[in-house]
């Protein structure tokens, strides 16, 4: 029990009626109790000293307690005094009208007015003139209700300066006067405040560029879609750069870093009026034309940035770079509603832009999107093809020795055989598989499938054929194309050079900048490399002494005409020359009568693939054209070939 008023008042009423009993009725008790007068007598002399006793006793008890108890406030107070003087936060006790009582040396220093200044300023002078006086209502309304308040405040510091403070306000009673007494902590957060802003600094800015981010375009585009209403009409040009990928993997990241800034510089430079920009992040940059009144105004625009970024770079390390992009432009309220739309649809358009060649633009369209809706579906479909197994293999012939009549491998091509019987052919769903990746895995299945045919050749007819399989550039990046052959080879127990692996042009550059060098081992391995398609891409002849292919396929554009056209005829002689001077063997494609076979063996090529052998076979049918060497010259039944 603590040592109150009342508490002192009960014990001293207790003590004056123990004492008045005392007086009263002790000698009769004890002379009741003894039965004895003499007892009586002998108490009563010695009764006021007992009293006596009792009551120092009492006294004693009672100093003792509150002398402890005292001692136990004062370390308390003591305790509180230091915590109230040392604490970094600072703490202030203030009446009922906001006048301070005390302050403690921490909120001095962050007033930077010394302690007895403070005393009876009124603490609302001391914050900053954001705070208007409904802020302070609201704060002692608050209390008023929940008893504290807490939030942010603002204080002027010693110089001058605004700071922010986590401030709680606490009521702790009333004063001797009677008034409400309240407590006031203050703990600065500038540093917590500091950090915020730089986080929200670094999400909306590209760190790299220094650009708007992607977040603080998005921002701005709604805010802009929310002011102009459909009063104005608003363009987005999405731009990605092309290819930038390589850059990454040929001169390293940090360069493709500083490529991005210049990148960033160059369209700053050249944005027009009322226009801005934004680094979605990557390769990716978004520029918004505020007021568009003519869509001729976006292209020009787009034509204007593909031409800024089409001048070479010279970066740091003083290496001249060539870059091209391709720009998607949607516009509001026209195709898209909504900041996100907007976004949306001019990717959109960017990624047909991407799809026609690359460095160009493209306005969004609503055929984008039900092309786009019918890629999904072929996606969709080509995904259930592979589950349920309804890709095959036709394989075609390549010709070759003397007379062109001896077998010297065969393609692999791939067909899919839908569920109503119809074939189609790889240039209607390859891109398709391309874009979504799925090419990987069915590429995959053709390389481990063409090998264990091959390998059923070897068996079958006990000589070897070589079997030529497609490669497309997805399966390359993988980064696991050297695995995955090596794997087939071995599940088919194929020898290696009875594997010929097709590549295009564009995959071999890719090779030689990334530097990967995975048809170098494939090479090392036994594997044969073909170049498909020669003379419809770069053509490039220092790429070929780069990386020493084995074939070079002259495409069969340059074979159709050969017979009747004096030029075709210089070109597939042209090329047939250089590849011999590399040591390369030639086979020409799309070889469909006896003047392009005679013309093309005229001019050393050394062999040939086309319908005039053969068309593409089923595998049974490949095998029975195979072993009949009778019919070799022949072209196969309608009915046992494709349609041409
Ligand atoms: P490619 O590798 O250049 O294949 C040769 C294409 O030319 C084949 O078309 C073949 O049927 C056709 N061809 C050959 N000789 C003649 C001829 O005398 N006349 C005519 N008109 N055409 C001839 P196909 O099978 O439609 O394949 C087209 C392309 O699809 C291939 O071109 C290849 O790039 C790609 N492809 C086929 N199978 C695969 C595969 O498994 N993976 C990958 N990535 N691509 C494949
Ligand atoms: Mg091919
Ligand atoms: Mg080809």
């Amino acid at each position: 029990m603590k040592l109150t008023g009342s508490y002192a008042l009960k014990v001293a009423l207790t003590y004056a009626a123990v004492g008045a009993l005392w007086i009263l009725f002790s000698d009769a008790t004890v002379e009741w109790l003894t039965g004895n007068a003499t007892a009586r007598n002998a108490f009563q002399e010695h009764k006021w000293w007992l009293f006596v006793l009792a009551s120092s006793l009492l006294v004693f008890w009672l100093s003792w307690r509150a002398l402890a108890e005292q001692g136990g406030l004062i370390r308390r107070l003591r305790q509180s005094a230091i915590v109230f003087e040392r604490t970094h936060e600072g703490v202030v006790i203030t009446d009922h009208r906001n006048r301070i009582l005390d302050a403690n040396p921490a909120f001095s220093r962050m007033v930077g007015r010394s302690e007895a200044f403070l005393r009876g300023v009124d603490l609302v002078t001391l914050h900053s003139s954001r705070h208007d006086g409904g802020f302070f209502d609201d704060i002692r309304n608050h209390i008023g209700e929940q008893g504290f308040w807490t939030g942010e405040i603002w204080n002027v510091g010693p110089d001058g300066s605004e700071r922010p403070y986590q401030a709680t306000v606490t009521y702790v009673g009333s004063g001797r006067d009677g008034q409400d007494r309240y407590a006031w902590i203050f703990t600065d957060i500038t540093g917590l405040k500091d950090a915020q802003k730089r986080l929200e600094d670094l999400a909306y800015h590209d760190a790299l560029t220094g650009l708007p981010s992607r977040l603080q375009v998005g921002d701005r585009l709604r805010q802009l879609l929310a002011e102009v209403g459909d009063n104005r009409r608003i363009a987005v040009l999405y731009i990605d750069l092309d290819h930038f990928r390589n850059v990454n993997d040929s001169f390293g990241h940090p360069v493709g870093d500083d490529l991005l800034v210049l990148v960033a510089r160059r369209l700053q430079g050249r944005l027009p009026e009322g226009a801005g920009l934004g680094h979605l992040g990557g390769d990716e940059f978004l520029i918004y034309l505020e007021d568009v009144t003519d869509s001729g105004q976006a292209g020009e625009c787009a034509v204007n940035m593909l031409k800024a970024i089409a001048e070479p770079f010279v970066l740091p390390n003083r290496r001249e770079v060539f870059v091209r992009a391709s720009i998607g432009i949607a516009f509001y309220p026209d195709d898209a509603g909504t900041a996100i739309e907007l976004l949306q649809y001019s990717n959109a358009a960017m990624f047909e832009a991407k799809r026609i060649g690359r460095n160009n633009w493209q306005y969004f369209s609503e055929q984008l999107v039900r092309r786009a809706s019918k890629r999904l579906q072929l996606d969709t479909r080509l995904r259930r093809a592979l589950e349920r197994e309804e890709f095959t293999i036709h394989y075609m012939p390549i010709m070759g020795g003397k007379d062109a009549d001896e077998v010297c491998g065969a393609e692999a091509l791939l067909r899919w055989l839908q569920p109503d019987g119809t074939l189609m052919a790889p240039e209607e769903f390859i891109s398709a598989a391309e874009e979504t990746g799925l090419i990987v895995p069915l590429g995959r299945w053709v390389l481990q499938e063409a090998c264990s045919q091959a390998a059923h050749w070897q068996r079958m007819l006990g000589k070897d054929i070589p079997v030529a399989v497609n490669l497309s550039a997805q399966q390359f990046r993988t980064g696991r194309l050297y695995d995955h052959v090596e794997r087939a080879l071995q599940e088919s127990n194929l020898a290696p050079h009875l594997l010929n692996l097709e590549i295009t042009e564009s995959m071999l550059m890719e090779q030689i900048q990334t530097g990967q060098n995975v048809l170098g081992r494939l090479r090392q391995l036994g594997v044969h490399v073909s170049l498909d398609d020669f003379g419809t891409g770069y053509s490039s002849l220092s790429y070929l002494r780069r990386f020493d292919v084995d074939t070079l396929k002259i495409d069969q554009s340059f074979i159709s005409d050969l017979v009747a056209n004096a030029a075709d005829r210089d070109l597939v002689s042209a090329i047939i020359s250089m590849a011999h001077c590399l040591r390369l063997k030639v086979v020409a494609e799309g070889v469909e009568d006896t003047g392009q076979l005679e013309a093309l063996r005229s001019l050393g090529c050394d062999c040939f693939q086309g319908f005039y052998f053969s068309p593409p076979l089923p595998q049974e049918e490949l095998v029975a054209w195979l072993g009949d060497d009778m019919r070799r010259h022949a072209v196969p039944s309608q009915s046992s070939a494709e349609s041409r």
